[in-house]
């Protein structure tokens, strides 16, 4: 339930299918990344979904991200992708959360503790320069470690820095890297993963048996891909004013109209996430591209018309007529950023076969 109207529309079958098409693509199994709340998706119904459509793990960012699918009823396997502290991989263990081995300091210290079921990861650096491990020998020193102490090496990976870039230069000198000290340590990984979302679609590799997809499942790529975006993102006309040249709109009196204009208000601001750049970008409403004009507010946004509308039309301001990545580019950002800065402010609504099968509003999440 939610009574401002301004609200994201989540399309779950279009994230099923993106799935479907990454694992056909890749030939691999398919590694959900739902961190930062399914990159502003949700990431309990993202969770749901993607587990519906097969996906073999999913993959947070902390044990705080891993923990809230937890509290949620979500059983499937979860791999923390960033640091948990060795002192909390106990309970990490407890609750069925795999940890990354960030280096051979955090083995050392997380193998000292009640390690009963711990499952880890070992992360490679392949030339991030952010977590991981750089050496065979250290890959070697932790899976002694891991042998002696119990502890179960799920899994061995490392991440690109440049998947995003055509020529796969970079891509290929890590993934090189990789292999080698893959082989250097004779062993057989269950999971072995390298590609995100962009080298999914983009670098071919046949060494790693799953992909770890974030991006891509939401529908956006930098590549030419089928995918299709999940998200909309709409709001109503709450207010109209009719403007003269010699008024302003908003705070600054940044914007004065040349002739007479309707100008409607809508309930997004930048406390949604909708950042005080979008002025002089477009929203959409009837046919018609309509600039934001003046100051982007905290809780309320301006834009210029075309023609009268009346209070309670709807306005998209992401989707087919409003698409993110060039959104994103005008922006001086990237989608990523512009989804996962959408606020919990803005209640989701999830659909299914065409019909509403849910609705989150973190407002009023304990009032009925
Ligand atoms: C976020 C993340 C991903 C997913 O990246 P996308 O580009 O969204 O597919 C994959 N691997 C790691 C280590 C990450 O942190």
């Amino acid at each position: 339930m939610f009574y401002r109207e301004t609200w994201a529309e989540i399309q779950l079958d279009a994230l099923g299918r993106n799935i479907d098409r990454l694992r056909l693509s890749s030939g691999k199994e398919i590694f959900a990344v739902i961190k930062a709340n399914g990159y502003g998706h949700g990431d309990d119904y993202i969770a749901r979904k993607a587990m519906e459509h097969g996906v073999k793990m999913l993959a947070v960012s902390s044990m705080d991200e891993a923990l809230a699918l937890r509290k949620k009823h979500i059983n499937a396997p979860i791999l923390s992708l960033g640091f948990v502290h060795p002192r909390d991989a106990h309970e990490a263990a407890i609750n069925d959360v795999r940890c990354t081995v960030t280096s051979l300091e955090w083995i050392e210290q997380a193998s000292i503790l009640p390690h009963e079921n711990l499952i880890v990861h070992i992360k490679v650096d392949t030339g991030m320069n952010r977590i991981g491990v750089k050496s065979l020998a250290e890959v070697n020193d932790i899976l002694t470690i891991c042998d002696t102490a119990g502890i179960t090496v799920e899994g061995i990976f490392t991440h690109f820095s440049s998947s995003d870039v055509q020529d796969n230069l970079l891509t290929q000198q890590q993934y090189d890297k990789f292999v080698e000290i893959l082989s250097g340590t004779q062993r057989e990984f269950k999971w072995i993963h390298c590609a995100n979302s962009d080298a999914t679609v983009h670098f071919y590799e046949n060494v790693c048996n799953a992909v770890r997809c974030g991006l891509a499942m939401y529908g956006y790529s930098s590549y030419k891909t089928s995918l299709e975006p999940v998200m909309t993102l709409f709001t109503k006309i709450i207010h109209v004013n009719q403007v003269h040249p010699d008024e302003t709109v908003s705070y600054g009196a940044t914007y004065s109209p040349k002739e007479t204009e309707w100008i409607a208000t809508i309930p997004i601001g930048y406390a949604d996430g909708w950042n005080r750049k979008h002025q002089g970008d477009n929203a959409f409403v009837g046919n018609s591209a309509c600039e934001f004009v003046g100051r982007i507010c905290m809780d309320q946004s301006m834009i210029r018309l075309d023609k009268y509308y009346p209070v309670g039309t709807v306005v998209e301001l992401l989707g087919d007529h409003c698409p993110l990545i060039p959104m994103a580019n005008r922006l001086d950002t990237i989608p990523y950023e512009v989804l996962t800065q959408l606020s919990d402010r803005i209640p989701k609504v999830y659909i299914e076969n065409n019909r509403v099968v849910g609705s989150i509003n973190p407002r009023l999440a304990s009032y009925h």
